[in-house]
């Protein structure tokens, strides 16, 4: 196995607990095959770890282990298992759910998302790329799946020189599977749905908001329906408003699947929606805002609290009385506190008293590491507008 020397600033990464190993701290890479787990070594030859090398990214490293046992089939297949056998822990019943959370289950740049008896992988370095045919055979021997398929039609390979790619690679061509979420049958469409079909990292908010949602519900940026039908059972109506018009296909195609009729949608831009239903005199007992990341990098945070705001404002100022609001922000660089820093602004704006329910994040088989900041992206705030 060949070696890759790092700087004084690659130790420090290493023991600040963080996996990833920017370029600069690279002091000497010559010998290692682009995608190859390497050793990690310092310039006195001391080893520190293994990791998956890329050549191009500026990620250059991610750490794979600190231990100096060959990180072969066997290892990745434990740890495969180790991240399966947690969701049986804290997902348990949940037939759609994230296997493997990438550096969140000590394998970093590999998504593994279950859909009942179907897997779709994503592998986002040059690394987990090479590794997986491997990683096809472990989830194979593991699990025994109907089929397995890779959404790797992500911009972020474009940094590992990767291709975006989609398709089957084992098992039945099975697009379309049913799984059961909070006992409501949501059906995803794993080749052309959004991420991997769905958006997983919301199912513990979803059925955190059953606990307060009733009356008359608005789901904005409602994408396959996912907020807007776990609630339905609870409220009088719900209104799901998505700009895509393939989302709200599913929407429907979701709602027919459990039979519900008090259920609308609506093909709208949301931002639209909010500031005409609100000059409109309309109320609600329960919203939810579920926007796209507004900031995907740092340089955006100003304009995406600006968003944050207005939505939260046009919400806030609809709500009756005593009515929940369940509002999320999925961009990593906008914190907890920023978030709250924006609704508190729109809430003066509003001349409405908010009271802090819940302060959550994403669901745990999403698993935030201590020493990693990259790995907590979604705030979930459930308020009361008094
Ligand atoms: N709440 C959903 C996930 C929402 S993801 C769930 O629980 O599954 C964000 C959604 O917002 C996407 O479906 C995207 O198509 C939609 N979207 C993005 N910009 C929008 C806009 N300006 N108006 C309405 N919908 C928008």
């Amino acid at each position: 196995m060949s070696s890759v020397t790092i700087s004084k600033g690659g130790i420090e990464r290493i023991l600040s607990g963080h996996p990833w190993i920017y370029r600069a701290d690279v002091a000497d890479a010559a010998s290692a095959e682009p995608g190859s787990v390497v050793r990690v070594v310092d310039r006195r030859k001391r080893f520190w770890g293994q990791a998956l090398y890329s050549s191009k990214s500026q990620i250059a490293l991610r750490l794979l282990t600190r231990e100096n046992r060959p990180f072969d089939r066997a290892f990745l297949a434990e740890r495969i298992a180790a991240a399966a056998a947690f969701r049986e822990q804290i997902a348990e019943g949940a037939q759609a759910c994230r296997l493997v959370a990438s550096e969140g289950d000590l394998l970093p740049s590999l998504i593994v998302d279950r859909y009942a008896q179907c897997f779709v992988i994503q592998t986002l370095s040059q690394g987990m790329e090479k590794l997986k045919g491997t990683i096809v055979d472990i989830l194979q021997e593991q699990f025994s799946p109907l089929s397995i398929l890779e959404r790797n039609d992500v911009a972020v390979r474009a940094l590992e020189g990767l291709p975006e790619q989609k398709g089957f690679l084992a098992g039945e061509e099975i697009q379309e599977v049913v799984a059961e979420e909070n006992g409501v049958k949501f059906g995803f469409d794993l080749l052309g749905g959004q991420k991997t079909g769905g958006f997983l990292d919301q199912r513990e908010n979803r059925a955190a908001a059953r606990a307060y949602a009733r009356g008359r519900a608005l789901d904005a940026f409602c994408y396959a329906g996912g907020f807007a039908l776990t609630l339905a059972s609870l409220c009088e109506s719900v209104l799901g408003v998505e700009s895509s018009a393939e989302a709200l296909a599913l929407a429907r195609r979701n709602q027919e699947l459990n039979g519900f009729t008090n259920v609308e949608w609506k093909e709208a831009n949301c931002f639209d929606f909010l500031k005409t239903s609100d000059q409109a005199g309309e109320r609600f007992d329960t919203i939810v805002l579920d926007p796209p990341p507004f900031a995907r990098h740092r340089t955006n945070v100003e304009s995406a609290m600006r968003g944050y705001k207005e939505l939260n404002l046009r919400a806030l100022k609809m709500l009756n009385p005593g009515g929940t609001l369940v509002t999320c922000s999925c961009s990593f660089h906008v914190s907890e506190a920023d978030l709250l820093e924006a609704i508190a602004a729109a809430a003066l704006d509003a001349h409405r008293t908010v009271s802090v329910l819940e302060r959550r994040t994403q669901s745990r088989d999403h698993p935030i590491l201590l020493t990693v900041p990259e790995t907590h992206y979604l705030k979930c705030l459930i308020l009361r507008v008094l």
